[in-house]
C-alpha cells in the first residue's frame, strides 16, 4: 500500500481545504444554532463537484478516486460534521443510481445530482425499526403497474431539502427499495429539530400516504440484489462517516493545541502540564489510527478488494469511537469555555457523539465484526 497521496489528490485535498476554510469554517456554529444550512452553500458544494463526486462523468459528474472522496470528507467534517452529512446521503443515493440503477433510472436522476439541483437521502429508519432493518413496516402493495406505498421514515438526514429518496419497505413480506421523489403525491417531510448534534442536517421525518410509485422506480427486490445494494450503498455512508470522524477529530486536535498554547494555569501554558500532554498525545495517536483505517479502506475499495466491505466497518467503528473520546477530551482542555458556544468544541462533541449511532451503531459493528473475526 503506498503512503503518499499523489501529486493530484494532494492538490484535490488543498482546494477541499480551502474551500471548508473560507465558505464552512466561519459559519458553522451559526448553521448548528439555526439548525440549518444556506441554499448557497449547497449550490457552492455543487459548483465545486462535491455533489458530483460519485456520479461518472457522462452525467456531468465529477467523479474522484476513493483516496480523495475520503479526504473530501474528512475535510468537511472538520468544517461542519452537519454539512459533510449531505455528502453522505447525497452519495448514498447517487451512488445507488450510478451503480445499481438502470439506464432509465440514470438518465433521469444522475445529471440533475450532480448539478446539485436533485439532492438525495437515504430513508430505512422507522418509528420500530432502526438497528434492525430488516423489520421494516413501511409496506408495499402492488397494483397493475407498480406498487401503492405506505408508511413512515424517521431521522431522515437532510430529509428537509432532499428531493429523490431512497426507501426501505417490504412488499408481501419480502424487502424491496424504491426511488420515491419528493413531488410523488402523499409524501410529506416534517422537519425535526433539537437533536444532539448533527444540528444543522435537516432532519425530517418522511410519511407516504398513499403514495404510487411506477414499477420502474424499484431499485432492487429481496432475491433479486436486494443485500447487494443494501451492502454497498450502507459502505458507502460508512466510509463517508468514517472520514468525517477524522476531520472531527482533526478539527478536536487543532482547537486543543491553539488554546492549551494560549492559556496559562499555575503560571505556565496549559500545554506544559503533563496531564493536558497526556490527552494530546492520545488525541493525536489515536486519530492517526484512525486516518490510517480509512486509507485502508480506500485502498481496498481503489482494489476492488472484498475485504473493503469490513475493512470499512472496522474504520467506521475505530474512528466514531476514536472522535467521541477526543472530542470529550478537547472539552475537558477547555474547560468551562469548552462548554460555552463561543467555541466550537462543544459541537464538536455533540456532533462526534452521533457518528456512533448512525450508519450502524457501535454494537452493531462490534457484533459483525466479531463474527468476521472467526472467518478469517
Ligand atoms: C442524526 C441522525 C441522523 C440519521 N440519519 C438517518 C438517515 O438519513 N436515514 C436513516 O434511515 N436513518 C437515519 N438515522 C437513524 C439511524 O440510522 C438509527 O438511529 C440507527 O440505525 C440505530 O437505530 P435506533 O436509533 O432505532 O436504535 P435501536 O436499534 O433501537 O438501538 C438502541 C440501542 O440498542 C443497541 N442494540 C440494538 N440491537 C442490539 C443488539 N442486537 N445487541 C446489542 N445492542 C443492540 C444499539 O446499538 C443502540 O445502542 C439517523 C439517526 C441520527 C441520530
Amino acid at each position: 500500500m503506498d503512503m503518499d497521496l499523489t501529486p493530484q489528490q494532494k492538490e484535490a485535498q488543498a482546494g477541499f481545504r480551502s474551500f471548508v476554510d473560507q465558505q464552512i469554517v466561519p459559519h458553522a456554529d451559526r448553521y448548528d444554532q439555526e439548525e440549518r444550512i444556506p441554499a448557497e452553500l449547497v449550490s457552492a458544494m455543487a459548483r465545486a463537484g462535491y455533489l458530483g463526486a460519485i456520479v461518472p462523468e457522462e452525467f456531468g459528474g465529477r467523479p474522484i478516486d476513493m483516496i480523495t472522496y475520503g479526504l473530501l470528507a474528512e475535510e468537511l467534517g472538520r468544517g461542519s460534521s452537519s454539512v459533510n452529512a449531505l455528502l453522505t446521503v447525497h452519495s448514498m443515493c447517487s451512488f445507488a443510481i450510478a451503480r445499481w440503477g438502470s439506464p432509465a433510472q440514470k438518465e433521469r436522476w444522475l445529471s440533475r445530482m450532480a448539478q446539485g439541483t436533485l439532492l438525495g437521502a437515504f430513508a430505512l429508519t422507522e418509528i420500530h425499526a432502526g438497528s434492525d432493518a430488516r423489520s421494516v413496516e413501511t409496506e408495499a402493495v402492488p397494483t397493475s403497474d407498480g406498487y401503492i406505498l405506505n408508511g413512515r421514515k424517521r431521522w431522515i438526514t437532510f430529509g428537509q431539502l432532499a428531493d429523490l429518496f431512497l426507501v426501505f419497505g417490504k412488499c408481501e413480506g419480502q424487502l424491496m427499495i424504491f426511488f420515491v421523489e419528493r413531488n410523488t403525491p402523499g409524501l410529506s417531510v416534517a422537519p425535526i429539530t433539537g437533536m444532539l448534534g448533527s444540528r444543522a442536517s435537516m432532519l425530517g421525518e418522511v410519511t407516504l400516504n398513499n403514495c404510487q410509485i411506477a414499477k420502474e422506480d424499484v431499485i432492487a427486490k429481496a432475491g433479486f440484489g436486494f443485500a447487494s445494494v443494501l451492502a454497498s450503498v450502507l459502505d458507502i455512508g460508512r466510509y463517508t462517516v468514517a472520514w468525517n470522524c477524522v476531520g472531527i477529530g482533526q478539527a478536536c486536535l487543532e482547537a486543543s493545541l491553539s488554546y492549551t498554547s494560549q492559556r496559562k494555569q499555575f503560571g505556565v501554558y496549559l500545554k506544559e502540564h503533563q496531564l493536558i500532554q497526556q490527552m494530546i498525545a492520545n488525541m493525536l495517536t489515536n486519530l492517526n489510527a484512525a486516518r490510517l483505517l480509512c486509507y485502508r479502506a480506500g485502498y481496498l475499495k481503489e482494489k476492488g478488494d472484498p475485504r473493503m466491505i469490513m475493512e470499512t466497518m472496522i474504520a467506521k467503528y475505530f474512528a466514531s469511537t476514536m472522535v467521541t473520546k477526543a472530542a470529550n477530551d478537547a472539552v475537558q482542555i477547555h474547560g468551562a469555555n469548552g462548554c460555552s458556544s463561543d467555541y466550537p468544541v462543544q459541537r464538536y462533541l455533540r456532533d462526534a457523539r452521533i457518528q456512533e449511532i448512525i450508519e450502524g451503531s457501535s454494537q452493531i459493528q462490534q457484533m459483525t465484526i466479531a463474527k468476521y473475526s472467526y472467518q478469517q
